[in-house]
């Protein structure tokens, strides 16, 4: 296989972890494994400067990226993050996770990511506004409804996508609000968008843990990460009767055996943008979190937290990914070992990208649905989805991760085969 030179294979990177993952799947791909290469090469790759003013009159300049890994099953699909630590090795790993996720759950995508190299916190918002329209327009020879629609990730929310999708509409001429994804519920935008990976993240735990005879109510949840997803999760199991005993995001580490008042935590965090100095809770080391003792983890904030070390440690039953990419493969092969159960990302994270699925169908049809249809519809995709994973799994004697990207692989390669190259 050639070697692509933006993408080194020995720094311990995401795309090395996918790339390794891709490794894993290919034995059980038959006939279908000879197209596999096609997955370790993205289709398209996209970097842009963007200059920006800032408020004081200096100029700054940002990279960004858009990053379409494969369209083989329709156009890209994909959130944009704004992160210091973002660079096109991960955006292409996020890409690259969700042309295998857009497939795991069955949605008519390819995958695609974007982001731009910014502490988004740092920015005022009229800079966080002309950043984020220069960006729209420098990757805007490449997106497009039909073409490759973003979304919220890490760094980014409703308000940006309101900002991308009106300055696209501006170069456009006219409004075009499927370009882009999790929009304001004003500017045809889906109703239950928010909320849902957090929501996917906690059916897809229901579904697995009632198959691994682990019980809910009772048990003891730990939560990296109180953002979007991690918070929905956290509430969602909460609500069915588990206690969340430790929380962890960039500020602090919080434990409280007797459970985190969760509802008092999002006040909190509302108000100080950080968990760090909640008084309903303890707070420890952050590599004590690890150690807690606990039935389920959600990793729920970047990729690489899961290594070896920690996966040795790790008192839990069942991993549910929130987060694109936490687990390191070898860390995978410990847990697996340890009999821990990992819900793959790829997987147990996709009910955000389920709705935005529902937005853009929406979008199209000018016609808008209930949040109760939304619910019931993306409950029903995914519990579809992990019991062909999980039957997969058994069936194949491996991992839920790789039974997930069987599934996917086998769906994406089939696509690639009958359409053939050209020319
Ligand atoms: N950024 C989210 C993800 O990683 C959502 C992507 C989307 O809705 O297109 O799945």
């Amino acid at each position: 296989m050639e070697k692509l030179s933006y993408a080194s294979e020995s720094s311990a990177s995401a795309w090395t972890t996918y790339l390794r993952q891709i490794d894993r799947v290919a034995p059980y791909l038959g006939e279908l494994a000879r197209w596999t290469d096609t997955l370790r090469h993205p289709k398209r790759a996209l970097i842009v400067d963007i200059p920006l003013q800032m408020d004081d009159g200096t100029i700054r300049h940002f990279e960004g990226y858009r990053v379409q890994h494969n369209l083989s099953r329709g156009p890209g699909k994909g959130g944009i993050r704004y992160h210091p630590d973002v660079d096109l090795n991960e955006v292409m790993a996020l890409s690259a996770w969700m042309t295998i996720k857009c497939a795991a759950v069955n949605l008519p995508y390819g995958g695609a990511k974007g982001g731009i190299r910014v502490d988004p916190f740092s920015l005022s918002e009229g800079e966080l506004e002309r950043l984020t329209r220069r960006y729209t327009s420098e990757i805007g020879i490449i997106i497009g409804p039909q073409k490759d629609i973003p979304a919220p990730d890490v760094g980014t929310n409703g308000k940006v996508m309101a900002w991308i999708m009106d300055t696209y509409s501006m170069n456009q001429g006219t409004t075009v609000t499927g370009v882009v994804t999790g929009k304001p519920v004003h500017l045809g935008g889906s109703l239950g968008r928010e909320k849902a990976t957090g929501r996917g993240v906690f059916i897809t735990g229901r579904e697995v843990a009632q198959r691994a005879g682990i019980g809910i109510e009772g048990s003891r949840v730990a939560v990296q990460g109180f953002g979007n997803v991690g918070s929905e999760a956290a509430r969602l199991f909460a609500e069915a009767g588990a206690r969340v005993v430790a929380i962890q995001d960039h500020s602090a580490t919080l434990y409280n055996e007797a459970g985190i008042d969760l509802a008092a935590l999002g006040d909190w965090q509302t108000r100080h943008r950080k968990i760090a100095g909640f008084a309903g809770a303890q707070e420890i080391d952050s590599e004590a979190f690890w150690e807690v003792p606990m039935d389920i983890l959600i990793p729920a904030a970047l990729e690489g937290q899961i290594t070896l070390e920690r996966a040795q440690k790790l008192r839990c039953r069942l991993v549910l990914e929130g987060a694109n990419g936490p687990t390191y493969p070898e860390a995978d092969d410990r847990l697996a070992e340890r009999g821990v159960i990992v819900v793959p990302d790829v997987v147990c994270n996709a009910g955000g990208v389920t709705v935005s699925y529902f937005e853009w169908v929406q979008d199209m049809a000018s016609f808008f649905w209930s949040e109760e249809e939304i619910n019931l519809r993306m409950d029903r995709i995914m519990t579809e989805a992990m019991s062909s994973v999980w039957d997969k799994a058994s069936e194949k004697a491996c991992s839920l991760r790789t039974a997930a990207y069987i599934v996917a692989c086998e769906r994406i390669l089939m696509a690639r085969q009958d359409r053939g190259i050209y020319p």
